[in-house]
């Protein structure tokens, strides 16, 4: 169907797609000597740069060739973020594949579905998971080459897999003279599926077009802010929704990029943030979480570390004070999803909040942001009216733009527009300066005697306590109210607190219906394959929770 409505006098430009290949033949012909370093899963650290990026990433679309991979095909990974990976990522979309990520850490039944679903012809994968890949190999039922992300001896005797390859001798055999396909931008480049935390998930098809974009978008300065004197370390994993775009955005503005492999602990990400003077980062909260947790307890310091993306979950506004007052790290909380590459909106101040105090900027930087170029946003209510940008009339986000789905992979789900609008799944209030804050998730939202209680900022009240490490606030069935909230809360290691004390603690802070009704001690929060918490778990395991 044709967007245009008029036929307008054309513009006299050259035409030149907008492909992921040119992004790497940028990288490797201006900033050729910008260093990619990565942790290897072997143990040890690899160094080089954007130029032999270049240069293996043609090898693999070579080889790639040679395997018979031809354009539109799927080729899977199983990977940690590293130099390997990154070639995949060039060499498989640069030669006009489809390059389908898979998160290693769903259960193995989950990645067979997925693998089958997406039809993967090919599947690379790290060292790490060959005992995954030995379970799920006889399942995949399209994948006719299984790569193992090693040198020749790393290789396993022994395997269920049938005719296994060892990448390096794979990539040694083939020739670096490639010359990258030019072809329709709109072409399909990369597939990442949904977590489906309800039903099974489903696949967002990202074109050449929509990565472009998406990594001009993501490396602006009101955006991730991402510039050649940066070394960026992304801890946001390359298998969920392209590590944000920082693949792509990160060699597109010539940084220097870190990528830590498989040791996500805060002791190696701290190490490596150290060892290699680390400017930039970006990851979910839990992340954050662990690493602040071994700076603090160590009381470390960090000597280069700048500005932090956090994103994908809300990040307690407890866990931005200490890295901003603390640490003097700025942090960016972003917004978005699978299904919009992902990036919504990022946080910052515009410049007439800069004479805003401390305390009333800090209130602007914890919302979600502000929407990046490129996309647009509304709330409705119910019936689909747009709710007004008050800051405090909350309704369904929905979203439109070049990098938001328009269908589902093999149209999985139906249609899924309204009106030309993606509609989130999110519940959030928009502010008159445009800033958006997520309430929670639709089917997060507690329906207390016919009003809503949104439960992310009662987990953020919470997680304001000392002695609370996590919180997670969940409903439960009420027989008056239908639902009330309940919080479930892992305790900080060597604190305590009790439930009156914390019931306590929401004195003052929050409208007095909004107190949860109870609060149940956990050692750990049930965490899914993207670093969130699994409320419908925590919501399974109390269901039988009395409250009156
Ligand atoms: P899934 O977990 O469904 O695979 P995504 O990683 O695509 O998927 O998660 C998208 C969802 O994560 C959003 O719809 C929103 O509910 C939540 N989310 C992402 N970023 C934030 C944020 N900064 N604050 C609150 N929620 C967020």
């Amino acid at each position: 169907m044709s967007v245009f409505q008029v036929s307008p006098v054309m513009g006299q430009m050259m035409h030149q797609p907008l492909l992921i290949s040119t992004i790497i033949e940028f990288a490797a012909r201006h900033h050729g000597d910008s260093e990619i370093v990565s942790r290897r899963v072997e143990g040890d650290m690899h160094r080089y740069n954007y130029r032999d990026c270049h240069q293996r990433a043609r090898r693999l679309a070579n080889a790639l060739h040679g395997l018979g991979v031809g354009m539109g095909d799927r080729v899977a990974t199983l990977a940690w973020n590293g130099y390997r990976h990154l070639e995949a990522y060039y060499a498989v979309s640069g030669s006009g594949a489809v390059l389908h990520t898979i998160n290693p850490r769903l259960f193995p039944d989950q990645i067979a579905y997925i693998s089958n679903h997406a039809e993967d012809q090919v599947l690379l994968f790290d060292l790490t998971f060959l005992p995954v890949v030995e379970k799920i190999a006889a399942s995949c039922q399209f994948v006719r080459h299984f790569v193992l992300l090693c040198d020749r001896d790393r290789m396993p005797d022994t395997t269920g897999i049938p005719d296994l390859l060892c990448y390096e001798d794979l990539i040694a055999t083939h020739s670096d003279q490639y010359e990258w396909p030019l072809f329709d931008e709109n072409a399909a480049a990369t597939l990442c599926y949904t977590s489906g935390t309800t039903g099974n998930p489903k696949g967002a098809l990202y074109s050449h077009r929509s990565t472009v974009l998406h990594a001009y978008a993501a490396a602006l300065p009101s955006s991730l802010n991402v510039c050649a004197s940066d070394t960026v370390l992304p801890v946001v994993p390359m298998f969920h929704v392209n590590a944000w775009g920082l693949p792509y955005a990160v060699p597109l503005c010539g940084a220097r990029l870190v990528f830590p492999g498989a040791a996500l602990d805060g002791k190696s990400l701290y190490e490596l943030f150290e060892a290699e003077k680390v400017t930039f980062s970006a990851g979910v909260p839990t992340v954050w979480l662990g690493l602040l947790n071994h700076v603090l307890q160590n009381k470390l310091r960090f000597s280069t570390f700048r500005r932090t993306v956090i994103g994908g979950a809300a990040c307690p506004p407890a866990m931005m004070d200490t890295l901003i007052d603390q640490f003097g790290v700025e942090v960016i909380h972003a917004w978005g999803m699978t299904e919009m590459s992902p990036l919504g909106t990022t946080g910052g101040l515009q410049a007439k909040h800069l004479a805003l105090p401390r305390d009333a900027q800090r209130k602007i930087l914890q919302k979600q942001g502000h929407a990046i170029y490129g996309v647009d946003m509304k709330i409705v209510d119910d019936e689909g009216k747009e709710l007004p940008w008050d800051g405090a009339s909350y309704g369904h986000l929905l979203v439109k733009g070049p990098w938001i789905i328009a269908s589902y992979y093999k149209d999985e789900g139906g249609e899924v527009l309204r009106d030309g609008w993606f509609p989130t799944g999110d519940v959030a209030t928009i502010d008159a300066d445009g800033y958006m804050q997520i309430t929670d998730r639709s089917k997060d939202v507690i329906k207390s005697g016919g009003e809503w209680i949104g439960t992310i900022d009662l987990e953020n009240l919470a997680m304001a306590h000392p002695a609370v490490l996590q919180a997670a606030c969940i409903g439960l069935f009420h027989p008056k109210w239908d639902e009330r909230p309940v919080l479930v809360v892992v305790q900080r290691p060597g604190m305590t607190v009790s439930r009156a004390e914390l019931l306590q603690f929401f004195d003052g802070k929050i409208a007095k219906w909004w107190t949860p009704d109870d609060v149940l001690f956990v050692d750990a929060l049930p965490m899914g394959a993207t670093g969130k918490i699994q409320k419908n778990k925590l919501r399974e395991q109390f269901k039988g929770h009395s409250l009156v």
